[in-house]
Formats: C-alpha cells, sequence, structure tokens
C-alpha cells in the first residue's frame, strides 16, 4: 500500500478512536521513520480535529439559541411591565413609569444654550429653518444614507414583532429597530430578545409625540425617559434616535445632542403603514421595493412591526432585497 494511502488510513483511524491527545498519534508505531512526516501528520490531526469541535460548538450553541427562540414566544405575550427600579426612583422621586407625559426631572439634562426655534404642530406650515420634514434638511451629524438598503422598524415592540423575530432569527438577519419607551415598559420581554438576538436598536421617543411641537423640557423628557427604561429592561443605552414622523429642526436635534443621541431619518419610505390606517395594498409595497432593488438602490428603508400585515410586507421585503450584514450603526 502507498505511504499516502496509509498515513490518510492511520489519521482517521485516531479522529474515529478519540485518540484527544496528539501525543498518542506521535507515539504510535508508524509503517515509516521520517520526523518531519510525523510532524505534519500531528499538524494534520490537530487541525481536523479543532475543526470537528468547533463545528459541534457551533452546532451546539445553534441548538441552545434556537430553543430559546422558540421558547420565548409564549414569553413575549406576557404584558407585564418591567419594574420601576430604585436608582430610577432615587433620581426622579417618582414611584412609577409616567404615561404619556412624561415629567422633566431638573438637572437630568442640561438644557442650557439650545438654539431657539419656532414652535409648531404638525398640523400647521413647517417653521423649522433646518428640518427634516419640512424641506428635507439634514443637519452635519443626521444619518440618511447606507452603502446597501436595510430594513428598519418604527414605533415598536408589539406583540406582532415577535414572528417577525422567529423569521429574522432563522434567516441570520440582523435589521435596526427605533422603538416607543412606553411600548419597552409594556413589552419588556419583546424588547429583551431584540436586544438578545443583536438587533440594532434606537430610540424612538417616550410616546411619539410631534418634537417641534413641545418645549425643550418635554422634547428632553421624551427622550430621556427612553433611554431610562431601555436601561432599566435591558442594561442598554441608546445613542441614535428617530423623531415621529421626522420632526426635527435644530432644536430638537441640540436637545437629543444633549441627551447623547445621534439622529437617523430615512431615505427609502414603504408607506406601510398606510396598508393598516388607509388603503394601500401590500402588493404596491412590494412593487415599490422590487423597483428600488431593480435600479440598485441604497439607504435606508422606512418600515413598521405593528401589524400581522406589516410584518408579513417586511418578510416578503426581506426575500427581495436579500440577506444584508448592515444595521443602522454599521451605515
Ligand atoms: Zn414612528
Amino acid at each position: 500500500m502507498p505511504i499516502g494511502a496509509i498515513t490518510c488510513v492511520y489519521v482517521i483511524c485516531a479522529i474515529r478512536m478519540k485518540f484527544y491527545t496528539f501525543d498518542v498519534i506521535y507515539l504510535l508505531p508508524l509503517p515509516f521513520s521520517n520526523n518531519s512526516l510525523r510532524f505534519v501528520l500531528v499538524y494534520i490531526y490537530i487541525y481536523i480535529t479543532s475543526t470537528e469541535k468547533l463545528i459541534q460548538s457551533a452546532n451546539r450553541s445553534v441548538r441552545t439559541a434556537d430553543s430559546d427562540a422558540d421558547l420565548d414566544s409564549d414569553d413575549d405575550q406576557n404584558t407585564q411591565a418591567v419594574a420601576f427600579p430604585k436608582w430610577l426612583a432615587d433620581l426622579t422621586k417618582m414611584n412609577d413609569w409616567p404615561g404619556d407625559y412624561p415629567p422633566f426631572i431638573s438637572g437630568s439634562v442640561d438644557l442650557n444654550g439650545i438654539p431657539s426655534e419656532p414652535i409648531y404642530t404638525k398640523d400647521q406650515p413647517c417653521r423649522g429653518k433646518c428640518a427634516f420634514d419640512c424641506n428635507g434638511c439634514l443637519g452635519p451629524s443626521d444619518v440618511i444614507v447606507c452603502s446597501t438598503m436595510i430594513q428598519t422598524f418604527d414605533d415598536g415592540p408589539f406583540t406582532s414583532t415577535s414572528r417577525l423575530l422567529q423569521y429574522f432569527f432563522r434567516q441570520r438577519q440582523r435589521v435596526s429597530f427605533f422603538l416607543i419607551g412606553k411600548n419597552v415598559r409594556d413589552l419588556p420581554n419583546i424588547f429583551r430578545r431584540q436586544r438578545r438576538l443583536g438587533h440594532f436598536i434606537g430610540s424612538h421617543t417616550w410616546s411619539h409625540p410631534y418634537l417641534p411641537s413641545l418645549t425643550n423640557e418635554e422634547i428632553a423628557a421624551q427622550l430621556i425617559w427612553t433611554t431610562w427604561v431601555m436601561n432599566a429592561t435591558a442594561g442598554y443605552i441608546p445613542t441614535y434616535f428617530r423623531p415621529p414622523y421626522g420632526g426635527m429642526d435644530d432644536r430638537v436635534r441640540a436637545i437629543a445632542g444633549r441627551v447623547g443621541l445621534r439622529p437617523v431619518v430615512w431615505n427609502l419610505d414603504t408607506n406601510d403603514w398606510r396598508m393598516v390606517e388607509e388603503d394601500r395594498t401590500a402588493e404596491q409595497v412590494l412593487s415599490d421595493v422590487q423597483y428600488w432593488e431593480d435600479h440598485n438602490f441604497t439607504g435606508i428603508i422606512l418600515e413598521h412591526d405593528r401589524a400581522d400585515s406589516t410584518v408579513d410586507v417586511a418578510i416578503n421585503i426581506q426575500r427581495i432585497i436579500g440577506r444584508k450584514s448592515q444595521v443602522v450603526a454599521t451605515c
């Protein structure tokens, strides 16, 4: 039998017999006496067994995570709000999470030197000098572009988010979520799961108001309470935020900066919320996305995971644009 064949048989036998130390191989009699060949043999053995162990370990961790994801789906329906932590009680002198209008806690955000801008409601003519929703104006640190097309989801977490997380888990796909603070308060398990599965999480204010209509203190409270609830729920502090309705002028930008938040907007809007509130169809949304894909568009897609219909569309959008490795923070 040629030496090459003998060598192969030798290594395969060693692995099959589960010899976990290369000393065994080295000491076993070989049909030839060549030290450098013995060395190469030992190297091959170590390489193969290491690779086997890595594969076994990876399979084990995938199985564990998979079971976690399945088991957690029941837990996601648990709507028990997250407890109000002692550190926050000490800081705010409150005993529970706020309602839709969180109070400004004196000293929590430095509001000195914030630029003045006219205050106006969403229904009034836009008056912000550099307001994204008025004139598409962007600040120097606003995020709007990405080198690939990526999916972002606003307004959650919702109970419908669970199914989307299951899908993305199986696709090994990370996406970006901009979450409402009071929804994190009400569905803490889904938020923790979004974090655990490695998705990007940004802030989307406490109760989704049109920020240019609020005072400086009210804007600061909307942002800081959202950071606090994410911290209390999963030890996470967001560093990006998306203004509801894109309502953001230089005053909003400056206050967000004081809370440590970088603004993120979007350049590709699915208008999927119109499927729930108006008569836009899934086919129309998917047709838009197919057009973007066919014409090599790049950037940040705005979506919502608020309903089964928009989750179905989100899954189909992922099938059209394919698996992406980027999230907002890596754009
Ligand atoms: Zn929103």
